[in-house]
């Protein structure tokens, strides 16, 4: 493989399926090693992985649940010592626990914090050494336009997803002196699993200007450019929308 991130090493958290999944196969077109994180079973990991070497690239399927520190730093050590350095961090992992407020149990609260916003967190907190010291590295973090503008049924969800953003730009303010930037992506309706699972589609389609959901190719597309394009390094601490025009 040749391409803008050759001889870089991209971990995407959550990359067996997806909008990490398709991240995982974006970032490997553009020349990365890739780090294919999954957290239970490793059937799905290692399709994306065969996927990749196939198509004459470079992947390993690591395990680790992105909410439990331990497992946080052995997958970035992992990392560090198979190829010696991590340019890119997408964090992609993400769960929904949807239900109103007055029937959200805490269990369902925490859930979903400690994966979508603690997740955050402890990865970017456990590469941010690595970067420093490189003076060099892309911090990529999935949000969600709930995250922007509430949607009932995902408290839990929103909160998480708004804190994703202010984290973003604080340690995008934090990371900026040593040339790593720190972005956010914002997608909205995206065919995936998660979006599956979503009764009232018709409900939602009338909010989407473009009058669609968005493809995972869409959305790891923006990804794309924020990892590899050297353009992208003077852009730091931004949320960016990939939603079909829902939030404007
Ligand atoms: P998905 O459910 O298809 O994929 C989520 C991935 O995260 C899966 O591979 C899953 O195995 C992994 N994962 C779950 N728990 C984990 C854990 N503890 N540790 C490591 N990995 C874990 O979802 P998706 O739609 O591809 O979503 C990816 C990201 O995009 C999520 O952060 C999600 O919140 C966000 N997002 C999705 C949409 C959408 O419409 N699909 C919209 C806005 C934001």
């Amino acid at each position: 493989m040749t391409g803008a991130m050759q001889d870089q090493v991209a971990i995407i958290t959550g990359s067996s399926r997806g909008i990490g999944k398709a991240a995982a196969l974006a970032l490997a077109a553009e020349g990365a090693s890739v780090v294919v994180n999954y957290a239970r079973s490793s059937a799905a990991a290692d399709e994306v992985v065969a996927e990749i070497t196939q198509a004459g690239g470079s992947a390993i399927a690591l395990q680790a649940d992105v909410s439990q520190e331990d497992q946080v730093d052995a997958l970035v050590k992992a990392t560090k010592d198979k190829f010696g350095r991590i340019d890119v961090l997408v964090n992609n992992a993400g769960i929904t626990r949807d239900t109103l407020l007055l029937r959200m149990k805490p269990a369902d609260w925490q859930a979903v914090i400690d994966l979508n916003l603690t997740g955050v967190f402890l990865c970017t907190r456990a590469v941010a050494k690595i970067m420093l010291k490189q003076r060099s590295g892309r911090i990529i973090n999935i949000s969600s336009v709930a995250g922007l503008m509430g949607n009932p049924g995902q408290a839990n969800y929103s909160a998480a997803k708004a804190g994703v953003i202010g984290f973003t730009k604080t340690v995008a303010k934090e990371m900026a002196g040593r040339s790593v930037t720190v972005n956010a992506v914002a997608p909205g309706f995206i065919e995936t699993d998660m979006t599956n699972e979503l009764p009232n589609t018709e409900e939602i389609l009338k909010y989407i200007p473009l009058g669609r959901y968005g493809q995972v190719s869409e959305v790891a597309g923006l990804i794309r450019f924020l990892a590899a394009d050297p353009a992208a390094a003077y852009i730091t601490g931004q949320v960016m929308n990939v939603d079909g025009g829902m939030v404007m």
